[in-house]
């Protein structure tokens, strides 16, 4: 990144200094193809996860527009309904609450008690009108992660765009677009250790994506405004060092999670554990206290130096108990008290002795303070 601040060239520029900036941004574009299995031209920049997420769902009620407008020849039109799950990222969610709010249908599909989704439930929910299918590959709260390649080919045989939200699989699985099967898949720096503020967004060749903002001709007239040259630049070194350390780092995150996992049930009674036992990210640990607020265990473990948090970064500031914890059947009572340990590379089996040692009292505290609970 620091020398990415040498380039201070705007890529779009035909003098040397822009040039050598968009070489260094089509070098990251090439790394990042290559880790996820496409081309180089099927990879956008954007500004975000989220902006990814939102061009996907936007290019369908942009085509709606076009409909409307008169000016759509193909036999797409008028797809104005939209299949997502109850328990996306609020970047989906509630983007999809303001196109329902502007006239789109849109239909949520459940999840079973570990968070997964059927897939025979998404082709259950498929329309004569469904334009789109978006749902997860990782849930960022709970880990789990869902049977993408199945509900990707269903999509396909009913000829409809699969977009997968895969922000939290990047890093963490290893998977390969077109084995995947998906059309759209969007991906976030900041997950793997790139700086804030970039996203990506994959786009398979031929399918057609209405740009969410229009300008100059960047990112292939995909997404207007100048490239974030450090971020992209940051976010190619990223992909480079998660390839390579992707299945070391895993591997610790597995043993560190069985060991709170264990240590926690252990010392304090009354908690559930969140999601699935296998088929979730090596690092994400969601754990229910019963009796007890997410928030002032979140405040209390502060204190005490220990980070994490009650659901995702992105619906803080709401006192509703997280969407993907309902959405697993927990009563909203209990579901208050969950919280969401997400490891990371820095992490050591020490920093997991430090969380068993310290937030058990805490715990113990919080409850004894609850009219609720009686030991
Ligand atoms: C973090 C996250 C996003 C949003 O990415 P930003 O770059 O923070 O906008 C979207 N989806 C999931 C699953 C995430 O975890």
């Amino acid at each position: 990144m620091i020398r990415a601040m040498e380039l201070y060239g705007n890529a779009s520029s035909m003098h040397s200094p822009g040039q050598d900036a968009y070489r260094a941004i089509e070098d990251a574009r090439a790394k990042l193809a290559t880790f996820i299995g496409s081309s180089p031209d099927e990879i956008i920049f954007t500004g975000s996860g989220s902006e990814a997420n939102n061009t996907v769902l936007n290019s369908v009620y942009c085509e709606k527009i076009t409909c409307s407008e008169g000016k759509c020849g193909s036999g797409d039109c008028c797809k104005n309904h939209l299949i997502t799950s109850v328990i996306e990222h609020p970047s989906i969610l509630q983007t999809a609450k303001c196109y329902e709010r502007r006239g789109f249908e849109v239909t949520y599909v459940p999840v079973d008690r570990y968070g997964i989704i059927d897939p025979e439930a998404v082709r259950k929910a498929i329309k004569h009108n469904t334009g789109l299918i978006s749902i997860m590959y990782a849930n960022n709260e709970i880990g789990t992660i869902q049977p993408i390649k199945e509900i990707a080919a269903i999509a396909k045989e009913n000829n409809i765009y699969f977009h997968t939200d895969g922000v939290q699989a990047l890093g963490k699985i290893r998977f390969n677009v077109r084995d995947l099967g998906v059309d759209f898949m969007s991906f976030s720096g900041h997950k793997i250790y790139a700086p804030k503020g970039v996203g990506v967004l994959y786009s398979r060749k031929n399918t057609r994506l209405c740009p969410l903002i229009y300008g100059g001709h960047h990112e292939r007239n995909r997404r207007a405004g100048t490239e974030n040259t450090i971020g992209i630049i940051a976010l190619g070194k990223a992909i480079e060092i998660a390839n390579r350390e992707m299945d070391d780092n895993n591997r610790r995150y597995l043993k560190m999670k069985q060991k709170l996992r264990d240590g926690l049930t252990a010392r304090i009674p009354h908690i559930r554990f969140n999601g699935h036992p296998e088929k979730a990210l090596p690092n994400t640990l969601n754990v229910t206290f019963e009796y007890v607020e997410g928030e002032s265990i979140l405040l209390y473990a502060d204190f005490e130096g220990i980070s994490f948090s009650t659901g995702s970064a992105c619906s803080t500031g709401s006192l509703d108990p997280s969407h993907v914890i309902l959405a697993l059947g927990v009563d909203a009572e209990i579901a208050h008290g969950s919280i969401r340990f997400s490891f990371g590379m820095n992490n050591t089996d020490e920093d997991v002795d430090y969380v068993l040692e310290k937030l058990p009292p805490v715990i113990e505290r919080l409850r004894v303070m609850s009219p609720l609970y009686k030991s």
